[in-house]
């Protein structure tokens, strides 16, 4: 899928939960997409790493559903709301308390996430040592 890009190299986006109860729109610059491998990002995902993009301000826009909110206090003390599907558990972004809230989206809950590469990966110390390379990992089409 080609990226689309605005005349602000800005890109639209759609998103959504699995169940469907949540949908939103923003848009994001593709040149912003990281992987973070910390520790707490290991254990809200249940997975390995966790990629992000955040959404350009002002941009984004709830369409459908209310996301229940985790309030997450960081080592440093720093709060950030985490918010995710109450029906089906999807992580949907974290977000600054501040107003105007700034957006941190989920890659795999967006449309458009084959499109959107990382470009960085960040607190490499804490990633598992097999992700950060997946070659040797033998691979099948499907299950
Ligand atoms: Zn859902
Ligand atoms: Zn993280």
């Amino acid at each position: 899928m080609a990226v689309s890009r605005g005349a602000d190299g800005a890109m639209r986006i759609e998103g959504g939960c699995h169940c469907g109860a949540i949908a939103f729109a923003a848009a994001v610059d593709p040149d912003n997409v990281r992987i973070c491998h910390c520790t707490d990002c290991q254990t809200l995902t249940g997975s390995a790493y966790r990629a992000n993009v955040p959404a350009l301000a002002g941009t984004f826009v709830l369409r459908r559903g209310a996301p229940k909110i985790y309030v997450k206090t960081a080592e440093s003390g720093t709060r950030r709301a985490h918010a995710f599907c109450p029906e089906c558990g999807t992580p949907i972004y974290s977000a600054t308390l501040g107003e105007p809230a700034s957006y941190s989206l989920r890659l795999g809950t967006l449309k458009e996430r084959a499109s959107l590469v990382p470009k960085r990966q960040i607190w490499c110390r804490s990633a598992l040592p097999w992700a950060m390379d997946l070659h040797m990992i033998e691979k099948f089409d499907r299950q």
